[in-house]
């Protein structure tokens, strides 16, 4: 098995937090989100306890909401002490409505309308990720506007590329986040940010990308930064009290994927810190890290009724399942990896090649191509695993397809956090 929360019962069939996923399925329908909040709430410990023992006082990690974000998930994340990452006024709202401190919350975007600005400001969001300069100047005025100094942590390019996918690496110079670091513009946006008398600069921002497996590239930025931030002391007398990573560390999708060891990999970015900062004479700075997919991607999976198999003799055979796209784009996308397993007969022979295709009329509507499952039939269940981060969160109502429930598992007991969409909620807004 991928994870150790996943097993199968006497009947072969497959258990989430020792819930059988055909009784799920039966009592909350299919396509299901099913969430197990336990290995959630031990994703973020993994986090908050390696951060507190090995880096410096104060370091700790914000969960970036764009790759889960609904009210429930909130308190679950306040309980285990993390903050957030929010990315947009609607994040704000569902961070606020479950509950969660605004003073918690890092705001992020590239494109921050005076709307967002304001809304964010009179929320009390505790910190903007600043992007860039002409932001810097809206956020001052408006901060003025409501007598406020507001907290910042300026965004910069590192101009690393951490080998992963090109459409999730962001730290390269080329790209829309942040400014670049090796072009000078870097220096002369935090110079203009020192100046502005409504903000309270705390740092610098970098994030280099996603499914990151080791260390190495984080403290490859680390070194990148302090370099910065010792141009940046040197010339305009300001040290930064924080650095915060971004995100990035990945999960397994599939068996051949690495296990990431996050407690090791934290130990081995603070040492290296430790060591930056010692060989520059520079203080030691609290550090963030924005986990998003390594906090919520393993602790989910989504559940599919299979509609049935049809053979192009010759060619291949399909699964077909009454989802697809619109629960989980990722394949579509970029023809993301996933584990499909066969919920309802995990102890049968996997001797039937074939890929499984979702219900929307778009032929790369593919959930993943070319596995191996037993001979499937109408009613059968299927298990996508690794669905927790960014799949409810990109979902979409494609083809006027309803968005699936997700449940939340909890010490052997399953709850509905959010319910499935109805048809009158496909034509809620329209008059
Ligand atoms: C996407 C993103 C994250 C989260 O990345 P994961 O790979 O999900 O950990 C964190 N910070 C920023 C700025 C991001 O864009």
């Amino acid at each position: 098995m991928l994870y150790e929360n996943l097993s199968v019962n006497e009947k072969g069939r497959l258990c989430v937090g020792g819930l059988d996923t055909v009784q799920l399925a039966a009592e909350f329908g299919a396509p299901l989100y099913v969430l197990d909040e336990d290995r959630v709430r031990a994703n973020c410990q993994r986090y908050v306890q390696a951060m507190q023992a090995y880096l410096p006082a104060g370091s700790r990690p914000l969960f970036a909401g764009k790759a889960l974000c609904f009210k429930g998930l909130y308190p679950v994340l306040e309980e285990e002490g993390m903050e957030a990452d929010v990315v947009s006024p609607g994040e704000i709202y569902t961070a606020l409505a479950g509950g969660f401190p605004p003073e918690k919350l890092y705001f992020h975007g590239n494109n921050k309308t005076d709307e967002d600005i304001q809304f964010a400001l009179s929320s009390g969001v505790g910190c903007f990720i600043v992007d860039n300069p002409l932001e810097l100047r809206r956020l001052d005025h408006y901060a003025g506007t409501m007598g406020k100094r507001q907290r910042v942590l300026l965004r910069v390019t590192p101009g690393i590329d951490p080998h992963t996918l090109q459409a999730i690496n962001t730290g390269r110079i080329d790209c829309q986040f942040g400014v670049p670091i090796e072009t000078g513009q870097a220096e002369r946006f935090v110079a203009e940010a020192l100046t502005l008398e409504h903000l309270e600069v705390e740092g610098f921002h970098s994030h280099i990308g996603s499914q990151i497996f080791e260390a190495a590239p984080f403290c490859d930025a680390v070194d990148i930064l302090l370099d910065f931030a010792q141009g940046i002391r040197e010339k305009l007398g300001f040290t930064a009290r924080v650095l915060n990573l971004g995100g990035g560390f990945g999960v397994r999708y599939q068996e051949r994927d690495p296990v990431v060891d996050i407690p090791g990999n934290i130990r081995a970015l603070a040492e290296h810190l430790t060591a930056g900062c010692a060989a520059k004479d520079y203080p030691l700075p609290q550090v963030l890290l924005e986990p998003g997919r390594s906090i919520v991607g393993d602790a989910g999976l989504t559940l599919y009724r299979v509609g049935g198999v049809k053979t192009i003799e010759g060619y291949r055979s399909y699964v077909t399942v009454n989802g697809g796209m619109t629960d989980n784009p990722r394949y579509a996308l970029y023809q993301a990896p996933y584990t499909v397993l066969p919920a309802d007969r995990m102890n049968d022979q996997r001797t039937f090649r074939c890929s499984v295709a979702g219900r929307c009329c778009e032929s790369g509507d593919l959930i993943q191509e070319e596995i191996d499952l037993p001979q499937m039939q109408r009613e059968d269940l299927l298990a996508v695993l690794t669905t927790g981060a960014y799949n409810f969160t990109m979902a979409s109502n494609y083809n006027r397809l309803c968005r699936p429930a997700l449940v939340m598992v909890r010490g052997g007991k399953a709850r509905l956090a959010v319910r499935r969409q109805t048809f009158e909620d496909l034509t809620a807004c329209e008059l």
